[in-house]
């Protein structure tokens, strides 16, 4: 249950956020474009056309041609390179025509004028192989190549075929015009919802936005765990302002060569300035956005890097009076790279929350519109008893009732059938975490509270922002958001401590309240050592130990990122430093428990008002603490 202090930024540890895998595609239904096999089967047709459907001609040897030329039989005869083809005059009785001959012809100087001379029409024509030259030399060959390096690609399972995708990709990249979504398809996502609306204004009306002189951030960036609705969200936005959507996902602009990538950047942007005002969207944006010049990898980031070049080239270029918005979703912010998060990209973030009860509730009514429900089957309940689902979670609640009334053959769903969806919801492979028992949540509202109360109490303490007791995954079964009121650089040795004072706060709480303490609070006692111990190691705020640092923290080669630390110190002033860091904490826990035991009512109506409304926002806990000080 970390406390938050980051400026909307979804903490590095939390592991409820993961990848979606795209779904396998089969080889036979993605890999190779249709119109490949059209073609293909298209010349081979085209060939046999040509063989077979030629008129039917009879073979004569020479001597009869020349009988047939000195009896004046001959209509008309083409000379070619290797034949001279022609028709009689003769009706021939089976088909009823004039009869059609090939023959081989003798080198004969004076046959055109033996020719004139029976008044033959004659020509002469070059012999024509180019289908056939084509087919054999060319088509088939390289069908040939296609086929076996597909078959070989998906063998090896990777990238091999992408190759073959560039046409179809490319293809997709087309603007959505008609949007049906809108808002109102989306629910318990308020705020992402308010902060959006400036962006359909925008859309909706470009210039008249600029003229107020207004100002429109190029990129906005939703962040948030899996399910919460950002794609949906994005949608709406388009839906909303009625401009066209283009949607593509990162995964997308990964391809087999380098160049590919970029040049689809280019080519995407290109068509939406064309299609302005209207919205570029990019799903999965860390598919693409990764951090650049991470460890190395063999066969490195070649062409992802230059796709997120290009990424960033254009939406450096690009005018934004123009009406062009970048929307972006990701549920990994911590791992893109830095140059996307800049000003004039992405520089602006909406969080889209899991939703809280009101939420889950809203919710639910938006997708059992169109069930039919038993008269006394309760939203609230089901919603109540979903604390952690996220929309895509509860859209599938809903489903999974639907489907099991009507293998039951129930008249309408039941409640029952709800409860049995959640638990296979719950238990279902992608659903990673919990939701919490009465007592669980019970003892995180306390121990939420506890911080709250105790970064509010606290003389240096930044406003919170926000409490909360929804899990975000497993470790953090509820979060409290502080949000600095101006942007420090230095911290006082007073501001340290009473740093480690919040963070001690919920498991304080968790002890005098229930007497004993939970797991939950492991992620605080981490963060609270560690800010004690570098008070004392690296920036000499102990009394006993002085102005002096110990240890040595530098990059290491090997492990990229991670520190190392060179231990420059004895063992005598190593139990030194853990001695006063165990007096940091031990002074700071005695500090927070009397600050609680004092306030303990505050933390009661604290602790109460967040198990009944899951979200506090900063407002409704300053009115509560506010009544009591009173
Ligand atoms: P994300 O992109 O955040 O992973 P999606 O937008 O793809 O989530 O959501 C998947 C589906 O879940 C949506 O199509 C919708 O049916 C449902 N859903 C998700 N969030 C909400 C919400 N806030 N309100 C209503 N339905 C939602
Ligand atoms: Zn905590
Ligand atoms: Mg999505």
């Amino acid at each position: 249950m970390p406390v938050k202090k980051t400026n909307f930024q979804i903490n590095q540890k939390e592991p409820d956020i993961h990848v979606n895998e795209p779904p396998e595609r089969k080889f036979w239904q993605k890999q190779v474009p249709f119109n490949i096999w059209y073609f293909i089967v298209m010349m081979i047709f085209l060939y046999f056309f040509q063989t077979t459907m030629q008129v039917k001609r009879e073979q004569i040897p020479y001597s009869q041609f020349q009988n047939y030329l000195a009896a004046d039989q001959i209509a008309e005869c083409v000379i070619r390179e290797k034949s001279i083809v022609g028709t009689l005059k003769q009706i021939d009785n089976k088909t009823g025509k004039p009869g059609h001959f090939i023959t081989v012809p003798l080198y004969n100087a004076d046959l055109a004028k033996e020719l004139e001379k029976h008044g033959v029409k004659y020509s002469v024509a070059i012999e024509s192989h180019f289908l056939s030259n084509l087919l054999f030399a060319w088509i088939i060959p390289f069908a040939v190549i296609f086929l076996l390096w597909g078959y070989l690609g998906r063998k090896m399972g990777s990238a091999g075929m992408n190759f073959l995708n560039i046409g179809k990709n490319k293809a997709r990249i087309h603007a959505e015009t008609e949007q049906k979504v809108t808002f109102k398809d989306a629910a318990g996502v308020d705020e992402a919802k308010q902060e959006l609306g400036e962006v359909i204004e925008f859309l909706r009306n470009p210039e008249h936005f600029q003229r107020l002189g207004g100002h429109m951030p190029r990129g906005v960036l939703l962040v948030g765990s899996p399910g919460t609705g950002k794609t949906l969200l994005a949608r709406a936005v388009s839906g909303e302002a009625g401009v066209p959507f283009f949607n593509i996902s990162g995964s997308d602009f990964i391809e087999m060569f380098v160049g590919v990538g970029a040049a689809r950047v280019r080519d995407l942007f290109e068509q939406a300035r064309a299609k302005a005002p209207c919205i570029i969207f990019i799903d999965e944006l860390d598919a693409i956005g990764r951090q650049r010049g991470g460890p190395m990898v063999m066969g490195g980031h070649d062409e992802r890097e230059q796709t997120l070049n290009q990424l960033l080239v254009e939406m450096d270029g690009f005018d934004t009076s123009k009406g062009v918005v970048v929307l972006s979703a990701t549920n990994r912010p911590e791992i893109l790279d830095k140059a996307l998060l800049r000003p004039g990209r992405f520089d602006r973030q909406i969080v889209v929350d899991k939703p809280d009860l009101k939420g889950r509730l809203e919710i639910l009514k938006i997708h059992t519109v169109e069930l039919k429900l038993a008269r006394n089957v309760d939203l609230e309940i089901i919603a109540r008893r979903t604390p952690g689902f996220v929309g895509a979670d509860l859209a599938n609640v809903a489903n999974e009732a639907a489907i099991l009334a009507a293998r039951t053959n129930r008249e309408a769903i039941a409640t029952e059938d709800f409860e049995t969806a959640i638990d296979r919801v719950i238990a279902g492979p992608e659903k990673k975490s919990s939701t919490l028992s009465p007592e669980e949540k019970h003892r995180v509202a306390y121990h939420e509270s506890g911080h709250t109360l105790i970064a509010e109490l606290v003389p240096t303490g930044e406003p919170v922002h926000k409490v909360s007791i929804i899990p975000r995954g497993i470790g953090a079964l509820g979060y409290t958001l502080q949000v600095p009121e101006k942007e420090k650089f230095l911290a006082t040795k007073n501001e340290l401590l009473d740093q480690v004072a919040i963070l001690l706060g919920g498991r304080v709480a968790e002890e005098i309240v229930f007497g004993d303490v939970s797991t939950g609070a492991q992620n605080d006692l981490e963060r609270s050592s560690e800010l004690a111990r570098n008070m004392v190691c690296s920036y000499g705020m102990s009394e006993k130990l002085g102005a002096l640092t110990f240890g040595k923290k530098h990059a290491s080669l090997f492990l990229g990122t991670d520190y190392g630390e060179e231990k420059n110190y004895s063992e005598d002033t190593a139990r030194k430093i853990d001695a006063e860091v165990k007096t940091v904490i031990e002074t700071s826990y005695k500090r927070v428990r009397s600050i609680l035991n004092e306030n303990r009512h505050i933390l009661d109506d604290l602790a109460a008002r967040l198990e009944e409304k899951e979200v506090l926002s900063g407002e409704e806990v300053e009115e509560i603490i506010k009544k009591h000080k009173n």
